[in-house]
């Protein structure tokens, strides 16, 4: 099968690659010329593991091209796929859907016959049903059919989740359109990933509900973590004994410093909009979109308070910047307003990140960048572990405990035992682990 993607970000680049090695034939688009002209010469424009081996294999065996030109990459293509950025408009949270209709515009023209054009970024529902009055307006090839296949990857994970997904979910309105899908996802469901077909309105809310529900069990443990610092519980455990239940499961039940990224703070927010559009309520999303903005402005508060109530003239060292490990995405990370409330209180701040701090730079100026975690830690007052990178937990706390001026440990990702930690002389305090203050 011919494919294009249209889009070689996070999504487009590990979806291409991946299609690629199902053994399809795929050139990925991007208008950004830098990104294209750096994955022709093998170096990869995002950090994501297992990535550039992928493509490098793919580009070897003739697979996997990269282009700038849309009308080359698209011609001759059964399928082409729209994986271009959906971020929140400003002021409002709509989903700003310039990028895709651009993407349309210029297909519409380039297309040489009919093709399924399938969104696979996050789009609101009826964007679909759009796109095909677009594609009319434009006067695209006759019998060009417009489908929804949102994706379902973790960024960090992303070509295991790709390849192995829970399921795949394809909304189509004909069947021309469900046949060149089930063709393309052949190699996944021989490997049994359900695959799911609905309406195209219902593929596009399904993924925007999927994400409100995992942003909805984060919040939710967060709450309950703060009731056991109250109560003196330990969240580890509530964790535990409710996420045996089948009916609730054990992921996305850890506490943290509010959930940040390209999605779940966006797509939340579409969501709002479209409910809000549709004139229905969406109380529960609405609530876990305020708590966790509540949550992200105020964490640099538990650092406040483990120093004494005073950051003027402290030096805090971040462990972490990027908004989840293994990737360097720092859109919307939690390090974001935590730094700068840092620095807002008169604490000067260090930070290292394993592979987010060349994005970070332009987004935390006055910050320190250090080349390791030990660096990052020496003279500070305070340590704040802001990202669970596995290399944060093999460190040694007695080590680190050293290289500081103070012995102030903040665990806001739950990484650390307290009494290890007690043990290297840190005065620890982690998330609803307990009683605060
Ligand atoms: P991204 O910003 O990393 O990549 C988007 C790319 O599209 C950029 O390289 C940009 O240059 C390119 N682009 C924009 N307009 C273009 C055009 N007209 N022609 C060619 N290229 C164009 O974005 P991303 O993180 O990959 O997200 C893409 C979509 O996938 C979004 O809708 C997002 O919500 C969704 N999504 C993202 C994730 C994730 O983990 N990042 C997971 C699931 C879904």
């Amino acid at each position: 099968m011919r494919i294009a993607m249209i889009g070689t970000g996070y999504v487009g680049l590990v979806s291409g690659a991946c299609f690629a090695d199902f053994g399809h034939e795929v050139v990925c688009v991007d208008k950004d010329a830098g990104k294209i002209d750096r994955l022709k010469q093998g170096v990869m424009p995002i950090w994501e593991p297992g990535l550039e081996a992928l493509v490098k294999s793919n580009v070897e065996r003739g697979r996997l091209n990269f282009t700038t030109n849309l009308a080359e990459g698209v011609d001759g293509a059964e399928a082409v796929f729209i994986a271009v950025g959906t971020p929140a408009r400003r002021g409002d949270g709509h989903a700003d859907l310039t990028f895709v209709f651009d993407a349309v515009k210029e297909l519409a023209h380039a297309l040489k016959g009919p093709a399924v054009v399938v969104t696979k970024s996050t789009v609101p529902v009826g964007t679909g049903d759009r796109i095909t009055e677009l594609f009319k307006k434009e006067g695209a090839p006759a019998g060009t059919s417009v489908a929804s296949n949102p994706e379902f990857l973790r960024e960090g994970a992303a070509i295991a989740d790709f390849k192995h997904p829970d399921r795949i979910v394809v909304g189509a309105e004909d069947e021309s359109a469900r046949q060149v899908l089930r063709e393309i996802y052949r190699p996944l469901f021989l490997n049994k990933a359900p695959i799911l077909f609905t309406g195209r309105r219902t593929a596009e809310l399904t993924k925007y509900a999927a994400n409100a529900f995992l942003a909805v069990k984060i919040s939710f443990i967060n709450e309950i973590a703060n009731l056991c610092e109250a109560v003196d519980a330990d969240v580890q455990e509530v964790a535990r004994g409710i996420g045996l239940d089948n009916r609730i499961g054990p992921k996305f039940l850890h506490p943290g410093p509010g959930y940040g990224g390209s999605c779940f703070p966006k797509d939340t927010l579409a969501l709002l909009q479209t409910a809000n559009a549709a004139g229905v309520e969406q109380r529960i999303v609405k609530t876990v979109v305020e708590v966790n903005d509540e949550r992200k402005a105020t964490m640099h508060e538990r650092v406040l308070h483990a120093l004494g109530g005073d950051l003027k003239g402290k030096r805090v060292a971040v462990l972490g910047v990027a908004f989840k490990p293994n990737t360097d995405d720092m859109r919307d990370a939690p390090s974001i307003p935590l730094v700068k409330g840092l620095q807002d209180q008169g604490a000067t701040v260090a930070a290292f990140d394993p592979a987010a701090m060349g994005h970070a730079k332009d987004l935390m100026p006055e910050v320190e960048f250090t080349n390791d975690a030990y660096a990052a830690a020496k003279d500070a007052d305070a340590l704040v572990v802001v990202t669970e990178w596995d290399e944060f937990r093999a460190i040694d706390l007695e080590r680190i405990a050293r290289t500081m001026k103070g012995n102030v440990l903040v665990d806001l990702r739950n990484v650390y035992d307290r009494a290890e930690a007690e043990e290297a002389g840190f005065d620890y305090s982690g998330l609803g682990r307990g009683r605060i203050g």
